[in-house]
């Protein structure tokens, strides 16, 4: 069923990625021949250096594309009340086709308030429980950025979903679930497993495709995937024991490098080494899902634009 001869093959995420952004940045310049800029709004509540970072680069992604950026800078003693006034300020903005408030908020805002604020139209990350809605009725809409460019990376990879076993780890609002959804309306069949889930090592050896979304470094061994098994990573956690690093990675010289510039390395939820052996695609992290979630957010952008439009 899969591509077996393909034994140890990673996935070009960013490779994907530049396809997708290309194509983007070509309909992008239609619409513009037709007097329409896709508009992208990035809410950013606080200074939290990594969002503060992510925000910075989907604005220059925007820029790369032709898409017009927005970026709203928000204290981080905003209220729910006033937050949720300046999402509907841009739910009124008719530059802005897409609306991304960047999680996590702090903890004294009402998370779900804001979400649900933004206009489903223009819910470019496909967390509003109307898009949701859509998503489970199998409708056209706007789906959560992660697991839709995981569904990317198996299409442009040839990967056959139509009657394989699918096995998705982790069960979140932002990924697990969605990704649970596309596979299942792809025609895979497909088990979710979660912290509770018993015989886990015994589940995950069945799928044909696993995706694992669960934040634990290395969880999935070599000896919990089924020879020939298309093992998609979309964890990213970060290593800064010396000693894990050397477990993980064994000497691998990309990595000690990364390790002495920033005191860390990016890990995924597969142990790597152990499971390209067995595995038949494997995504690498990094590189391999996390460019992947961008370029959705572009191609998200441009179709709320469009949908908007009805175009
Ligand atoms: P999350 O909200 O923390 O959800 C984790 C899920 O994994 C939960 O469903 C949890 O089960 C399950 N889980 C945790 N420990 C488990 C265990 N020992 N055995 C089985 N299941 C377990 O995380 P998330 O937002 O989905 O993200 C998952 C990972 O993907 C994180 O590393 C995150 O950083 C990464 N991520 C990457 C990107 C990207 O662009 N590359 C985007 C989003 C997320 P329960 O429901 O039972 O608690």
């Amino acid at each position: 069923m899969m591509k077996s001869e393909m034994t140890g093959k990673f996935i070009d995420g960013t490779k994907i990625a530049d396809d997708i952004k290309r194509e983007v940045s070509g309909e992008v310049q239609i619409l513009k021949e037709r007097g329409i800029q896709p508009g992208l709004a990035v809410v950013l509540v606080g200074d939290d250096a990594a969002s503060s970072a992510y925000v910075n680069m989907k604005a220059k992604t925007c820029e790369q594309l032709g898409i017009y950026s927005r970026k709203l800078m928000i204290p981080r003693a905003v209220t729910t009340e006033q937050l949720l006034a300046e999402v509907q300020k841009l739910n009124a903005d008719h530059a802005i086709d897409g609306i991304l408030v960047q999680l996590p908020l702090p903890k004294h805002v009402n998370k779900h308030a804001i979400l649900e604020g933004v206009d489903p139209r223009k819910d470019v990350d496909g967390f509003h429980s109307a898009n949701v809605g859509s998503l489970v009725l199998g409708h056209e809409t706007l789906v959560a950025c992660t697991p839709s460019g995981v569904m990317e990376l198996l299409n442009r990879s040839n990967v056959k979903i139509e009657g394989a076993n699918a096995v998705v780890l982790g069960r979140s609002d932002d990924v697990g679930k969605p990704q649970a959804l596309l596979l299942m309306h792809a025609n895979a069949t497909v088990t979710i497993c979660h912290s509770k889930t018993r015989n886990l090592a015994e589940i995950v050896r069945q799928g044909d495709i696993v995706v694992a979304a669960i934040g634990r470094t290395a969880m999935v061994k070599r000896e919990w995937v089924k020879p020939g098994a298309v093992v998609i990573d979309v964890g990213t956690n970060k290593v800064s024991d010396r000693a894990e690093i050397q477990r993980l990675f064994g000497d691998d010289p990309g990595r000690w490098k990364d390790f002495e510039k920033r005191g860390y390395v990016w890990a995924g939820d597969v142990d790597e080494r152990g499971v390209k052996e067995v595995a038949s695609l494997l995504t690498p992290v990094p590189g391999g899902v996390g460019p992947m979630t961008i370029a959705v957010l572009m191609k998200n952008t441009l179709k709320a634009a469009r949908m908007r439009r009805g175009l």
